[in-house]
């Protein structure tokens, strides 16, 4: 078994001609093609010294380069670390020194940013995407290099890649993904989403994030469909590309939706091809939603987390309207319960953690073995951390990171609950709710906001709108009006960051 690394090959026998990447202006490889260069590009890394368990760095934008680094560093029994191209100089020295790369793969783009890493931390070996500036780079050495797999094999259990957690909630933490681990949450999104060989995925988001890789490049390879790549995204290139190629399936997290959505030519696109798209990272906000349905389209949403590479539930399509709101029923080889402290499975309608076994749950978080230990249960559960319930159905519903739920006066409020009904406020652009100390209540909760340009948005106007549709305390005390919410490189809302700003 070569797990990961056989997979292209194997395509090669079934479908060699079938187109398996299309990129920029008219770039398009079979899989007969994206086979051959990655066994080339397997040949330039092993001459690079990257043998059996060595970490392989990249660094760079969607693109087939991305493709081929990721199946050439598996091959060879070695291990894939991308990194988001959105981290600061201290963040990929963290992750380069961290995973001890021993090669780093990347766009010249990036060749400025690493100069500033190499001031924190010397930097591995590297090799460039493209030829260029009198550096051989990775097209002109695969040219020299001969197809032919490599012949290493590897157990299902051997780590392929390892991926930085967004850092929500810390400092990222690298999450070792297995060959298991990959291969399932291709398997889980090919069963729940019915991904199939005439799929042809546009992606719109960057391949180092793991729902972009496990959800969408990963199930289409797998099953011979055909993805669509781009170097960056811009929300016009993406509506032309799914006009142009027939897309029929998008997997992104709601910021990429809704710049789309916002787009001048969103309107006037075809859009008709689409039939599958999925929403994971956080909620979807109705917004987003109203503007999809409008066209015809649903989202199956999805939940996970880097640590299940990142499998955990989604709403199968045919039941994403009746079961808005929900991230939906756990996917099919594994499984998610709402438990109690004591690891008890909770009754439908009661708020626990949520947790989650099976053969997508990670091998463990690189050199940290206390934060691996007490990431599972006494039994074997993998902990994410979060809060959410079940109802009768059997539907997961997120109500929330356990660190970032309120307790005021004793009772308990879920920040997600508050924040969906704010997003419905007229003039709010983003809201993100927070537990504030209170003399008389222990905490209470405060929205900070974003508001669309004019709109007046305060304590008393948001207090009005929330009066009847949620209990008393669990409306917000305070409404602040900021420019901007702090975000991490993926998008989502650093809470801990409010808090200390808001805490005094
Ligand atoms: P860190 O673990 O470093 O603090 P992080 O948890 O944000 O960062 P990721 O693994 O990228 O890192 O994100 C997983 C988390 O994202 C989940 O644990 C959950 O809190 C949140 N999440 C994912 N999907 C959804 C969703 N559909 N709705 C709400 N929250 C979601
Ligand atoms: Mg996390």
């Amino acid at each position: 078994d070569q797990g990961l690394g056989g997979w292209l090959a194997r395509r090669r026998l079934r479908s060699p001609d079938k187109a398996a990447l299309l990129h920029g202006e008219d770039g398009r490889l079979t899989y007969k093609e994206l086979a051959d260069a990655t066994e080339r590009a397997a040949a330039v890394l092993a001459s690079q010294g990257v043998s059996r368990g060595d970490r392989v760095a990249y660094l760079g934008e969607n693109s087939p380069g991305f493709i081929i680094a990721l199946f050439a560093t598996v091959q060879l029994g070695a291990v894939f670390v991308p990194i988001n191209t959105r981290l600061a100089p201290p963040e990929v020295a963290h992750i380069l020194r961290d995973s001890a790369a021993s090669l780093l793969v990347h766009d010249v783009e990036f060749d400025e940013r690493l100069a500033a890493v190499a001031a924190e931390h010397a930097l591995p070996p590297s090799l460039p995407t493209t030829d260029g500036d009198g550096r051989p780079g990775f097209p002109s050495l695969m040219r020299d290099a001969a197809p032919g797999l490599p012949g290493v094999r590897v157990a299902p259990a051997d780590p392929a890649a390892i991926v930085y957690t967004s850092g929500t909630t810390g400092r990222p933490k690298g999450a070792i993904l297995t060959h298991q681990n990959l291969t399932f949450v291709s398997l889980n999104c090919i069963i729940d989403y019915d991904v199939t060989s005439h799929d042809v995925a546009l992606m719109i988001s960057p391949l180092f994030h793991v729902a972009s890789l496990g959800m969408g490049a990963l199930p289409v390879l797998l099953q011979g469909g055909t993805l669509v790549l781009e170097k960056g995204f811009e929300p016009g290139a993406a509506l032309r590309q799914i006009q142009r190629h027939r897309v029929t399936m998008l997997s992104g997290v709601p910021t990429t939706y809704m710049m789309m959505a916002d787009h001048p030519d969103w309107a006037t696109t075809d859009l008709s091809s689409l039939d599958k798209l999925t929403c994971g990272g956080s909620a979807v906000p109705t917004r987003i939603l109203t503007a999809y349905e409008e066209r015809g389209l649903a989202f199956a949403q999805g939940y996970g987390m880097t640590e299940t590479a990142p499998g955990g539930t989604s709403v199968p399509p045919a039941m994403s309207r009746e079961k808005q709101g929900s991230v939906g029923l756990p996917q099919f080889f594994l499984d998610v319960r709402v438990a109690d402290e004591d690891g008890r499975t909770l009754p439908a309608g009661e708020v626990g953690e949520v947790q989650v076994s099976g053969p997508n749950v990670f091998a463990g978080y690189l050199n940290l073995p206390e934060a691996t230990a007490a990431a599972f249960t006494a039994d074997g559960w993998f902990r994410s951390g979060d809060l959410g319930y079940v109802d009768a159905d059997g539907y997961l519903f997120i109500s929330g990171r356990s660190k970032d739920m309120i307790i005021s006066g004793g009772e308990n409020i879920y920040p997600a609950e508050v924040e969906n009904l704010l997003a419905d406020v007229p003039g709010v652009a983003a809201a993100a709710v927070i537990g504030v100390p209170d003399d008389r209540w222990g905490e209470v909760p405060w929205a900070v906001v974003t508001v669309a340009p004019g709109a007046a948005v305060d304590t008393t106007t948001v207090a009005a709108f929330l009066d009847g549709k949620l209990a008393r305390y669990k409306i917000p005390k305070r409404v602040v009006v900021v420019d901007e919410l702090p975000r991490t490189a993926s998008g989502k809302v650093l809470k801990a960051e409010l808090r200390e700003r808001f805490a005094a």
